[in-house]
């Protein structure tokens, strides 16, 4: 590439925000170091009609398009291939908060705004922006609404795109799409907003939304209970529902596996019931209007009905803001306490919530029938049917050369179970690189069919994001 491309690009964004050389890792590598590809330069837009300019710039030059917010994404589709030939476009500078409706319970914010700095300036304002989720200090509102978000409030307030209500975004030719309404009802046409959402930035670069807020909550209660097993756990679920009704905000659960690596690798954090772990153990919040009392009282009478049905075995009621912290951060550090005996296999499924005990039970007998002594470490938002099931080599062995030697025979079980059961191969995370055999083989071939349709019209030169399985039999005519 002559450095003419690169010199229109400098007359858009200034020459200082065209990164072409030095060390580009930051944007080449993604979180965990799986997969570093080579851009041809980074650029860092200020405004959607920069966005714009730069997009029309590298349709004229032939050079495809890597959107980029924060870098956190797990599927490796926020960094560039190997080529050398993409363009890292990097939303990092739109990071504004351009209005806060409070008669309409909205915001309107620009792209690269980070995560945790919304919920901020969000909260600064009296109000609640509730899209929460463990790399909200880096990652950005783009990156969450291409990558449709969940987090840990998904139960009560919905994932991003439940959240989103507007969008301005840059298409393929360049063009900006304005369709930043905070309304709640507008049936004028086919839904453009929820084309993009979720489309992981092989649709068009968004550059800012029109997201909801709610009322801060007046009290949040937090509770850890032990269970006998998945079915129980489900049960529990029920009876929340009952009795807490909207209030109930999350409903995590984890594994007596999973928490068994964090007793021993995080001996800072105090896990309940560390000296005998029960099989599953369920983080319960709510929130809400009430006085922390009453919020209090609907909670205690919850876990006595749970107690007395045999729901549950124990319970710990958080005391203080700080206790709820600490069995929020045993439940946050799972993945990071596995990280401490090796590597592991990871999916992010989902499944209905009925068919969950059949696909614990059925996983676990295959798995263990294929390599005796494997280890399921299962945790995750069973209220959203999401669980994050990891998949250990035996107590003992080398953690690489069993994800060398298991790891794809591992996966494929695991998403074959998922698939009979009704579930997805991808629930919060998404696609991107890791993920395209399994979107060519699980997902429905006239579904499959439609999404290479949309792309087509949308990106016919295929400028966005361009994937793995665009490329793939399952997107070829
Ligand atoms: C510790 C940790 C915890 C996590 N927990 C969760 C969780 O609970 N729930 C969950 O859903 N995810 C979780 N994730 C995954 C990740 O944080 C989310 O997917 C996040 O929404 C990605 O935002 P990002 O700004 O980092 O996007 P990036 O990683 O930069 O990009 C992700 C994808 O979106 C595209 N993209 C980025 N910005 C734009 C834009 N402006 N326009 C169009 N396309 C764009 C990229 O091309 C890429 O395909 C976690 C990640 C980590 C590291």
């Amino acid at each position: 590439m002559d450095d003419t491309f690169l010199d229109r690009l400098r007359s858009i964004v200034g020459e200082a925000n065209v990164l072409a050389s030095g060390d580009l890792s930051a944007y080449e590598q993604d979180w965990r170091g799986w997969w570093t590809g080579k851009a041809l330069a980074v650029a860092r837009p200020r405004t959607s009609q920069e966005v714009a300019d730069v997009v029309k710039v590298c349709v004229a030059a032939g050079v495809s398009i890597v959107p980029q917010g924060g870098n956190t994404g797990l599927v490796e589709g926020g960094v560039p291939d190997a080529s050398g030939r993409q363009l890292v476009v990097q939303m990092g500078r739109m990071q504004a908060v351009r209005q806060i409706d409070e008669a309409n319970m909205t915001v309107t914010v620009e792209a690269g705004c980070v995560l945790a700095s919304l919920q901020q300036q969000v909260r600064d304002a009296g109000l609640l922006f509730p899209l929460s989720l463990g790399a909200e200090g880096s990652c950005m509102v783009g990156g969450n609404l291409a990558t449709n978000a969940g987090g840990t409030q998904v139960l009560r307030y919905g994932n991003a795109r439940d959240l989103c209500l507007g969008l301005e975004v840059v298409t393929p030719a360049g063009d900006v799409l304005h369709s930043l309404s905070g309304l709640r009802k507008d049936n004028s046409g086919y839904d453009l907003r929820d084309l993009f959402v979720g489309s992981e930035g092989t649709l068009g670069i968004i550059t800012a939304a029109t997201l909801k807020v709610f009322p801060l909550p007046a009290s949040t209660v937090t509770c850890w209970a032990a269970a006998r097993g998945i079915e129980e756990a489900i049960g529990l679920l029920g009876l929340a529902r009952q009795h807490l009704g909207a209030s109930l905000t999350g409903f995590e659960f984890m594994d007596e596996t999973g928490l068994d690596f964090v007793v021993r690798n995080m001996p800072m954090l105090r896990v309940p019931f560390a000296d005998s772990l029960p099989p599953y153990s369920i983080l319960i919040e709510t929130s809400g209007p009430e006085p922390e009392p009453q919020a209090r009282a609907v909670m205690e009478a919850l876990l006595e009905s749970a107690l007395q049905q045999d729901l549950i075995t124990d319970v710990v009621l958080a005391e203080s803001g700080e206790q709820a912290r600490q069995l929020w951060d045993v439940r946050e550090n799972i993945p990071l306490a596995q990280v401490a005996d090796g590597p592991n296999v990871k999916h992010d499924i989902s499944l209905p919530i009925s068919a969950i005990p059949a696909f614990v039970a059925r996983s676990q007998e295959t798995l263990s029938l294929s390599i005796p002594g494997v280890r399921i470490v299962n945790f995750g938002h069973l209220g959203d049917g999401n669980l994050h099931y990891n998949v250990q080599g035996p107590e003992g062995c080398k953690p690489q050369e069993f994800m060398a030697r298991h790891g794809e025979q591992v996966t494929k079980l695991v998403y074959q179970e998922v698939a009979a059961l009704g579930g997805s191969f991808s629930a919060e995370h998404g696609v991107g690189r890791v993920k395209a055999d399994a979107l060519a083989a699980y997902k429905c071939p006239t579904a499959l069919r439609l999404m290479r349709a949309i792309k087509a019209a949308i990106d016919p030169l295929n400028v966005m994001n361009p994937r793995p399985y665009d490329e793939a039999a399952a997107l070829k005519p």
